[in-house]
């Protein structure tokens, strides 16, 4: 009984020691194998492109908006903050998003203002272009579209208009409710308006909502300009939208999405639109030679005139809308009321069934309301433009 009572603390003491010493070692040995299993988990999917501007000295570096946060935050909010932004993550990054931030996009009421300059008269950077045929019914003046099935369809558009003596403006405030409200737009763009704003020429080439047509390079009255100096008009801006847009390709913010920007983006301008709303048969045949369709509209908004508001605005284009509407505003600063007439027509377009296309979207929907000549609402009324503007286009 003594004996059995002194082996057997011991014993079961060494047992329990064994235990002990096995169940450390065992988990000892399993251990590094566990931690590996949880860390492959965690490991994100391929190191996301954080947005590079396009320009980097406008661009804010990922440290900048934190500087000015309060340190108030827990610590997984200011991290968040800090690191770069990981949109890839969760959705597709698209091209402006890569490009530009936010307020890079979003811009400032500044940019729409017109400044006067020395007449410029200097060409682009390079003159070669691309050209391309085009069908015999695109080649008059185009005025409107009668949609197939009659489609409630409306092309947008908003010229860009430069002259030689200015630098005129950038109304971010149509293009931020158009990008907020998902609606397609024509703009039609000056070449030395492309030049002087670069930036804002590439994101709108680059938003798939918009698509950019030629509006000549410095608003020329191509009735008026003969030979080179009308072709100039023509052909310098083709050139100065396929520089900007391969400039855009080239970008590093542009590399991983280079298949897809590449393809989304048109090499060339498809779509004219004649200063002063002017042309004759020379340049209406100088245009369809380079390939572009010439477009006027059926619905004027009068919006270069100070006087106009934005109601009558929303009102003119309510009261003459129809299947296959072209209109025409004005985005480079001389349109007076245009932002604000948006909000006071487009969602009652939408409530009506109509539905936003690009000019080139909506001439590939039907057939076109074409006439062979130029004018604002009925014939012979542009004439006046000619008067004023044939001093200065001598120069
Ligand atoms: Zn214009």
């Amino acid at each position: 009984m003594s004996q059995r009572r002194a082996f057997s603390p011991r014993l079961g003491l060494a047992l329990a020691l064994l235990v002990v010493f096995a169940f450390t070692a065992g988990r000892y040995w399993l251990l590094p194998r566990t931690p590996v299993v949880e860390r492959t988990q965690p490991v994100p999917p391929p190191p996301v492109t954080p947005p590079i501007a396009a320009k980097p000295e406008t661009a804010p570096t990922p440290s900048e908006p934190p500087v000015i946060e309060p340190v108030s935050t827990p610590a997984p909010v200011t991290v968040g903050r800090l690191s770069p932004p990981q949109p890839s993550q969760t959705r597709p990054v698209t091209l402006l998003q890569a490009c530009w931030t936010a307020e890079q996009l979003r811009g400032s009421p500044q940019e729409k203002q017109i400044q006067k300059q020395t007449i410029d008269r200097s060409p682009p950077a390079r003159l070669s272009y691309q050209i391309s045929p085009l069908s015999t019914p695109l080649q008059q003046c185009i005025r409107s579209v009668k949609p197939r099935h009659g489609e409630k369809l409306v092309a947008l558009t908003f010229d860009l208009c430069e002259q030689a003596h200015e630098r005129s403006g950038y109304d971010a405030a149509i293009v931020n409710y158009l990008r907020d409200q998902q609606v397609k737009a024509t703009f039609f763009a000056g070449g030395k308006w492309m030049r002087s704003h670069p930036e804002r020429t590439m994101q709108l080439m680059a938003d798939p909502l918009f698509e950019l047509g030629n509006h000549a390079w410095t608003h020329g009255n191509l009735r008026l300009l003969q030979g080179p100096a009308m072709m100039a008009q023509i052909t310098w801006t083709q050139a100065e939208y396929e520089r900007l847009r391969e400039q855009l390709l080239q970008a590093s913010c542009v590399a991983p999405l280079a298949t897809t920007a590449s393809a989304a983006i048109p090499t060339r301008l498809a779509v004219f639109r004649f200063p002063y709303g002017v042309c004759n048969t020379e340049s209406l045949a100088a245009v369809n030679q380079v390939g572009l369709a010439a477009i006027q509209w059926n619905i004027v908004t009068g919006d270069p005139a100070p006087g106009q508001t934005a109601s009558a605005i929303a009102r003119t284009i309510l009261s003459q809308i129809q299947p296959g509407s072209i209109v025409v505003a004005h985005a480079n600063g001389r349109g007076w009321h245009t932002a604000a007439a948006l909000p006071l027509f487009v969602p009652a377009l939408r409530a009506r069934g109509y539905r936003f296309v690009t000019v080139s979207e909506l001439l590939a929907q039907g057939e076109v309301v074409a006439v062979d000549s130029c004018y604002e609402l009925k014939p012979g009324d542009n004439l006046k433009y000619d008067r004023r503007r044939s001093a200065q286009a001598k120069k």
